[in-house]
Order: structure tokens, then C-alpha cells, then sequence
């Protein structure tokens, strides 16, 4: 099974992820806790390119960005998620490719159907199984992540409206499609967002 987390800055994924990687790990499953970008040597390369802008180097194009997001993902998917899946993990990752349809699509106003050619050439056509939406409003959202001080130069320099659009595209992405979705308000204490995960996670296993 495939579960992928998405949302906007501060929506409390990674929390999340773990919460469910525990909860799943101690009910004996084989569980792989994974994410974008990163998550391969390559993928930290390619992760600190993307990124640094706002450490003083240049921001990527558009166009190179969403080819960076892709060439991780593809290699992502090659190298972790598929083997992981082929031996009967549940895979949980933080991302996917609703945050390039969402970051690269709607936040850049690049073609979203390209986005979806490109991300699924890059992923050979996986699909999550579910997708958990944490969805945050962006005021409180970046407030959350610019108080721990992690990359708050970088967010900042992208404008509410860049940050309203993403949410926008997480939320029509999910109606689009609602029976892979699983979509909590991120406003809500961590303990009723995980219980609800492991809800539909539990019924998923069992079917
Ligand atoms: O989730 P995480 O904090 O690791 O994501 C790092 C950053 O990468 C996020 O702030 C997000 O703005 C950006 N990102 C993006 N496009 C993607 C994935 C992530 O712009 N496809």
C-alpha cells in the first residue's frame, strides 16, 4: 500500500507520518517512511539545489524546477517506493506529485496537465492508493513553520496569494478524485488528525 502525505507549509505532515509509521509499525506491518525531495543521496542533491534560494543562490526557473522535482521523483520511485511496494511495505511518503500539480502547477503558473504528463513519465504512472490532505490555511500554516525559523527567508519570499493557490489546487485535486483522499483540517489537534489516519488505513489493510 502506498500512502502518500501532502499539504501546505506547517500543515503537520511530518508529524503525521510518523504518528502512522509507529501506529503501523507496531501493529507488525513492514513500514517504509519516505519523502520529497530528499530522500535519496541524489534527492538531497537535487533538494539543496531547488531550495537555496534565500541562502543567497539563485532561484531555479520555473520550468528547471519542476524538471528537478521530477527527476527526484523518478528516481525516488525507481530506487525506494517501487521496491519497498514490490515486497509488500506500506510506503508512506511526504509528497508526491499533487506538490508539483499544486508548488509547481498552480503556485508557478506553469500548465498543470504538463505537470501530470511529466510527473507520471517520471513515476512510470504509480498512484498513491491514499493520499492524507492536511489542509491549513497559509497565514497559519507559515506562521507555524516561520516561528521554528526553518527555511522562513524562502517562504516568505513567495506571496500569500502563490501560498492561497496551492491550497486551492491540494483541495480540487482531492474533489477531483475523493475516493483516494482522506481530507483533515490541520487546525485540529494531532491526536484526532492521527486517529482518523489510522482509521482509514486500518479498513484499507483489512479489506
Ligand atoms: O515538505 P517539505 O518542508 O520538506 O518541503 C520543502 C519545500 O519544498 C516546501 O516548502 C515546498 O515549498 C517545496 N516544494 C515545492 N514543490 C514540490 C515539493 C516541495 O515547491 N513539488
Amino acid at each position: 500500500i502506498f500512502v502518500v502525505f501532502e499539504g501546505g507549509e506547517g500543515a503537520g505532515k511530518s508529524t503525521q507520518v510518523t504518528r502512522l509509521s509507529e501506529a503501523l509499525a507496531a501493529a507488525g506491518h513492514d513500514v517504509v517512511v519516505t519523502r520529497e525531495p530528499g530522500a535519496t543521496d541524489m534527492g538531497a542533491r537535487i533538494r539543496s539545489l531547488v531550495l537555496a534560494n534565500g541562502e543567497g543562490a539563485d532561484a531555479p526557473s520555473p520550468r528547471a524546477e519542476a524538471l528537478l522535482y521530477a527527476a527526484d521523483r523518478a528516481h525516488h520511485v525507481a530506487t525506494v517506493v517501487r521496491p519497498a511496494l514490490a515486497r509488500g511495505a506500506v510506503v508512506i511518503s511526504d509528497r508526491y506529485v499533487d506538490s508539483s500539480l499544486a508548488y509547481q502547477g498552480a503556485g508557478r503558473t506553469l500548465p498543470v496537465q504538463e505537470i501530470s504528463w511529466l510527473s507520471s513519465w517520471a513515476t512510470g504512472g504509480l498512484k498513491p492508493d491514499l493520499v492524507v490532505l492536511l489542509d491549513v490555511d497559509p497565514g497559519v500554516g507559515l506562521s507555524r513553520v516561520t516561528d521554528r525559523g526553518a527555511g522562513a527567508d524562502r517562504l516568505e519570499s513567495e506571496s500569500r496569494s502563490f501560498h492561497e493557490r496551492v491550497r486551492y489546487a491540494f483541495l480540487d485535486l482531492a474533489s477531483a478524485d475523493p475516493k483516494r483522499y482522506l481530507v483533515l483540517d490541520a487546525a485540529r489537534p494531532a491526536d484526532e488528525i492521527a486517529d482518523a489516519v489510522a482509521t482509514r488505513l486500518n479498513a484499507m489493510l483489512s479489506e
